[in-house]
């Protein structure tokens, strides 16, 4: 027997008993289930500005937790032990559990340190988004605030099942060019634009584009793309894509992507100033 995961473009196929692309969603019983529910690879109680958030409760801090799997693949990720590695299949084993209570009463314990809730964050969120909204919706119970740092390559009935609870995101929109976004990194450029102009409508949402040189910094599609954000709505159809913060950030050589320089310093400057002919607020990062 198989069963097909809704969650992203890839519509999985998963045996009985076998995992998804993400390593994250598996098949039991003929039900897709998510393998990775409670299952944390990483803690730590960050800035919000590192999450990025620029606009979004400024010199607080919030507990940022990662599990692990990832649906996309990009050569130059940051995390990939517990995205993208060979060994991802051995923490459904070794990580540590916490249930969505645990949690929530971990970042209570932390409020005098100025934690102001949960970062789902360090892996991609949306493939175990049972747990982000089980926990979010405790963290509001409590009067806590949930945020979520993804790249938004999910369906739209996912992010219905999280607009109600989560109060923040930073989505990375990597780039605009479907050769970059689904050839190298193994995205889906149109379900991106489409999982951002809906999460404007409901909630906070800060953007992060990482500069990779050759890839996407061609002024063209730098320029396209702050177009099109500067074009975004709220649920109201009033416009508000000028004021969305944009991160224009430094990429630096690692994991499958040596082959090239970190991103001159300039370069960053540039297009940031290139966006901001269309954005009111785009900040610089890694720089
Ligand atoms: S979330 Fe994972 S299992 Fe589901 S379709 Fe995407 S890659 Fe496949």
């Amino acid at each position: 027997m198989t069963a097909e995961c809704s969650v992203c473009f890839r519509k999985c196929r998963i045996g009985e008993g076998k995992t998804g692309f993400c390593g994250a969603r598996g098949c039991i019983g003929s039900r897709i289930v998510p393998l990775n529910y409670g299952k944390i690879t990483a803690l730590a109680l960050d800035p919000v500005e590192k999450k990025p958030l620029r606009k979004f409760f400024p010199g607080s801090k919030i507990l940022s937790v990662g599990s692990f799997g990832c649906n996309l693949r990009c050569p130059f990720c940051q995390n990939s032990d517990i995205s993208w590695s060979e060994h991802i299949e051995e923490y459904k084993n070794t990580a540590r559990t916490a249930t969505p209570e645990q949690l929530v009463n971990l970042a209570l314990s932390c409020r005098d340190e100025g934690n102001i809730g949960i970062a789902f964050t360090y892996n991609e969120p949306l493939i175990g988004y049972e747990f982000v909204r089980d926990t979010s919706l405790l963290l509001h119970k409590n009067g806590l605030k949930s945020v979520m740092v993804t790249n938004g390559t999910a369906s739209a009935e996912i992010l219905g099942e999280l607009s109600h609870c989560v109060d923040a995101m930073n989505i990375d929109l990597k780039g605009f060019s479907e050769n970059y976004c689904n050839r190298v990194l193994g995205g889906n450029l149109s379900m991106v634009r489409e999982f951002i102009a809906e999460s404007v409508k409901h909630c906070h949402v800060e953007l992060t584009t990482l500069i990779v040189p050759g890839e996407n910094d061609r002024d063209e599609e730098i320029k396209r793309m702050a177009e099109w954000i500067a074009s975004l709505r709220d649920s109201g159809g009033n416009e508000i894509g000028m004021n969305i913060p944009l991160h224009i950030t430094r990429f630096f050589p690692r994991f499958h992507m040596t082959d090239r320089n970190a991103t001159d310093i300039d370069l960053i400057y540039r297009l940031a100033d290139l966006c901001r002919e269309y954005l009111n607020f785009v900040y610089t990062g890694n720089c």
